[in-house]
């Protein structure tokens, strides 16, 4: 089998500003299913695709028209968002500078399942479960109390909260076969797999998509304390849960996955409750962090939202100082990677799902949310295999 690619160049219709370059990059994804890598110059005046199969002129048209819509509604009118900086160590000293991809691979620690889907072995599961025991006691220090979630979420969930229109681009649905005999009996005689892995079986046979593949783990809690009054007027919550966001191309490593694993801790209560609990959250973090040298930073960002909602929300987000990330440094590229965030939903989530506080107004929420398999990738980019070059804390207990 010959794998053929072809590279295209574009010149953006707006020159792409530094500070949306890597948002322009990541969206690129989107613009076609053949796409297998997009890369924007970082002056931001050049656009590459790569392809995996020939295009022609036609088609080129057609791909060029998309790519600048994607341009136009991420740039034109944009203005560069104050980045605010809650804490920086970013400077702490670090002994390793490898990417711990190819390790990892070697050694069996990871089994890439699908594109975005990994199995993960014994040293990392030992990692997530140091950190997690950390985010478990942070969660403690809060009483909150426990909670398991499901994986699916049904669709009228999502779509009750606007996340159709936010971020279509990253949904997974879940379906089954029609309940029917006959439908049944010839999926089981025929169903296969082809080369890229795609069943042979089509659409008619699925029943209709009432449940999606869960993006995030609070929006379960909000949803199990809809139309009510909140019990007591504030709720603290920890879960942890798998989480699914189809990044397209965008899958390329550990950094970024269709399958991830997400613990949070969840406020639900007045404002104040809320903004103070998710500060408080911060600040002993920062000593867990402290205590094991992770280089990182905690400063402002915004949520991936898709193109058409890209600049309002975001705009909103910054002003109202809705989220702030926890960017762990990545040696080996010279870049961070968010492992975390504090965010805060004011009342969007006790307006729309009509939780009430006692007063009779709506309740606002706020999450601390980590990402597990990230902050054990991180980790490790930081402080190597070699265990004697690990913190003392991780060392001697895992
Ligand atoms: P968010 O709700 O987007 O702030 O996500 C919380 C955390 O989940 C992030 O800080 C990441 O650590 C992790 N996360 C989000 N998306 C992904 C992904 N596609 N792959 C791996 N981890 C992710
Ligand atoms: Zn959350």
């Amino acid at each position: 089998m010959t794998s053929l690619t072809q590279k295209i160049h574009f010149a953006p219709a707006f020159p792409i500003p530094d500070y949306l370059v890597g948002e322009v990059q990541s969206k690129l994804a989107y613009v076609d299913e053949n796409i297998r890598a997009a890369q924007v110059s970082p002056n931001g005046d050049d656009i590459q695709l790569t392809f995996g199969n020939a295009i022609d002129e036609e088609e080129k048209k057609l791909i060029e028209s998309k790519v600048q819509r994607v341009v136009t509604s991420l740039v034109k009118g944009a203005f560069k968002p104050k980045v605010q900086i809650l804490e920086d160590y970013l400077d702490r000293p670090l002994p390793y500078r490898e990417d711990p991809m190819a390790e990892l691979l070697r050694r069996g620690e990871l089994s890439e399942e699908a594109s975005g889907v990994y199995a993960l072995g014994p040293l990392l599961t030992r990692l997530i479960n140091w950190f997690e025991s950390r985010f478990v006691a942070l969660a403690d220090s809060f009483s909150a109390q426990p909670y398991r979630f499901p994986t699916l979420i049904p669709a009228r969930y999502m779509e009750r909260v606007g996340y159709f229109r936010a971020f279509p681009h990253s949904l997974s649905f879940a379906t089954h076969l029609h309940s029917e005999l006959d439908n049944i009996d010839q999926f089981a005689q025929h169903a296969a797999c082809d080369e890229q892995g795609n069943l042979n079986v089509p659409m008619e046979r699925f029943a209709q998509f009432k449940a999606l593949l869960s993006p995030a783990v609070c929006y379960h809690l909000y949803f199990a304390l809809a139309d009510k009054p909140l019990p007591n007027g504030r709720v603290t919550a920890t879960a942890v849960g798998n989480c699914f966001r189809y990044e397209s191309s965008n899958l390329t490593s550990l950094e970024r996955l269709w399958n991830f694993t997400m613990r949070e801790v969840i406020f639900v209560g007045p404002k104040e409750f809320v903004l103070e609990n998710r500060e408080i959250a911060r600040q002993r973090m920062q000593k867990v962090f402290a205590e094991i040298g992770l280089a990182y930073r905690v400063e402002s960002a915004n949520d991936p939202f898709f193109i058409g909602e890209f600049r309002k929300q975001v705009a909103f987000q910054s002003a109202f100082q809705l989220k702030y990330e926890i960017r762990a440094r990545l040696p080996f590229k010279d870049s961070t990677l968010a492992v975390g965030s504090y965010n805060y939903h004011q009342d969007f989530f006790g307006r729309h799902l009509n939780i009430t506080l006692p007063d009779g107004s709506p309740t606002h929420t706020g999450c601390v949310a980590f990402g597990l398999e990230r902050i054990a990738f991180a980790f490790l980019a930081q402080f190597g295999f070699d265990t004697a070059k690990w913190p003392k804390v991780i060392k001697e207990s895992i």
